[in-house]
């Protein structure tokens, strides 16, 4: 039988008493596992923070070593009790901490983080919790092994902060590695470039590091334990009853985790398109040994009778419009654009453009640096650069959106009935999902209008 992957996430990893849950959940797993795991809770944000200051003061070293060393010794105290296992499990959490020391005070002494670095000292997050996961199972006699991704070749494209795994050559180097019968413990959220460099995936990348895994081997499943109750029809801080989702597609999920629903890393289901490896949710919090998914995706795509599964939304959108009479007609202006941002590192959400402007979505951090670099290139075809930050962007996720008709018409005419204007709207990009922008004032009665109308009564 294939093995599943099986990711425990920071939230599963807050408190001391979390981890016995954790435990119990691996307890409860009769066939072999992989288990990916994540920094505990703030870690990696506490890391973020400490490395920015150990530029410029020596002392906030030895603050953050403290800091890692108390955090996990004292999950370690709680539950190894032997002097021996523990004296040994502490020796080890201190060696590689000493480690991350070594790397703090080389940035110290740069007076500067090259990203190589950046993304090294970003890793020990993942790098201490599962070397703490491990001593923990073996202690409580789960026979395990700990393996870093940089050890088995879990190979990536080399961009720093953002890595994509190259599935094939990682699937060449991992495939045959899980073949004792214990659990294999993995910290996530980082591979290998091939020049060997440490590159991590981008915040959340742990789950993507599971998939990505499992792709690899060929897994049974993916199981992501989370504190929260999987997808819901609307996050639950906007809309009073949301439904929760039993099923989804991996396309349904990926547009939402694109989209919002602020669950998943972007590209956590990428690597499962055109496999049979389903991913389950489950319930840290819930007791009890048979475990439910509280939502299972799969590539089975089923379309619900009123289509929208979802309705999830973005604020943090920055709109940059260019008046550009005759783009429709003229080649190379978009290309120079794309281009230009490109060079900054800068993620364009979409890009939507007739004939006399164009519509570019970027992250509302990003709008400034675009919006100057773009004025910089002095096009004398774009005659106004105009940019917006107060828009929010509502996507409605289905099966079925692009074949099934009325869904559009039910959405616009429930946000028109709340004197809410629509900015712009795409639809047809996506199989299965539209999108459009209001105003960010209008964002929660829009959300809760297109909700009552797709999901009212249920
Ligand atoms: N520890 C990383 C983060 O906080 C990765 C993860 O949790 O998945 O973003
Ligand atoms: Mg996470």
């Amino acid at each position: 039988m294939n093995r599943r992957v099986v990711k425990f996430g920071g939230s599963n990893l807050k408190s001391r008493e979390d981890i016995l849950r954790v435990i119990t959940a691996i307890k409860n797993y009769h066939e072999p596992i992989v288990i990916v795991v994540s920094a505990l809770y703030g870690v990696t944000d506490r890391l973020i923070k400490s490395v920015s200051k150990v530029k410029r003061d020596k002392d906030a070293i030895d603050i953050i070593l403290k800091d890692l060393y108390n955090s996990h010794r004292r999950i370690a105290l709680k539950y190894i009790k032997d002097p021996d296992a523990r004296n040994e499990t502490l020796s080890k959490l201190k060696q590689r901490i000493e480690k991350l020391g070594q790397y703090l005070l080389g940035i110290h002494c740069l007076e500067d983080i090259p990203n190589c670095a950046d993304d090294m000292l970003l890793s020990y997050g993942e790098r201490l919790s599962s070397l703490l996961l491990e001593s923990i199972l073996r202690y409580m006699k789960i026979e395990s092994k700990e393996l870093l991704p940089e050890k088995i070749g879990l190979v990536t494209d080399g961009e720093y902060g953002n890595a994509t795994i190259d599935l094939e050559q990682s699937k060449k180097n991992i495939r045959n590695i899980f073949s004792e019968n214990i659990t294999y413990i993995i910290p996530g959220f980082y591979g290998i470039s091939t020049e060997y460099r440490i590159t991590t995936l981008g915040r959340g990348g742990s789950d993507y590091s599971a998939s990505a895994i499992a792709y690899c081997i060929d897994a049974s499943s993916v199981d992501i334990w989370k504190d929260v109750s999987g997808f819901l029809s609307a996050d639950p801080c906007v809309v009073k009853h949301p439904v929760s989702i039993k099923e989804l597609s991996y396309n349904e999920a990926a547009e939402l985790s694109y989209f919002g629903a602020r669950i998943f890393h972007p590209l956590t289901f990428e690597p499962l398109l055109g496999k049979r490896i389903p991913v389950r949710i489950f319930d840290i919090n819930k007791e009890g040994k048979k475990q439910i998914p509280l939502t299972v995706i799969s590539n089975k795509g089923t379309i619900k009778r009123s289509v929208v599964k979802s309705v999830a939304y973005l604020d943090n959108i920055g709109v940059i419009k260019l008046g550009t009479p005759g783009i429709g007609i003229k080649s190379n202006i978009l290309n120079q654009i794309i281009y230009q941002i490109s060079k900054l590192g800068i993620n364009i959400k979409t890009i939507i453009s007739s004939m006399t402007s164009m519509n570019i979505l970027v992250s509302k951090s990003d709008l400034n640096k675009c919006c100057r670099e773009i004025a910089a290139l002095n096009l004398l075809t774009i005659d106004s650069i105009k940019c917006y930050d107060n828009s929010s962007l509502i996507a409605l996720v289905g099966e079925g959106m692009d074949t099934r008709r009325g869904i559009a018409v039910r959405a616009f005419k429930a946000v028109a009935e709340k004197n809410v204007n629509i900015q712009l709207i795409a639809s047809g990009s996506s199989r299965v999902a539209i999108y459009f922008l209001v105003s960010r004032k209008d964002r929660t009665k829009t959300i809760r209008a297109v909700h009552d109308e797709f999901f009212a009564g249920k």
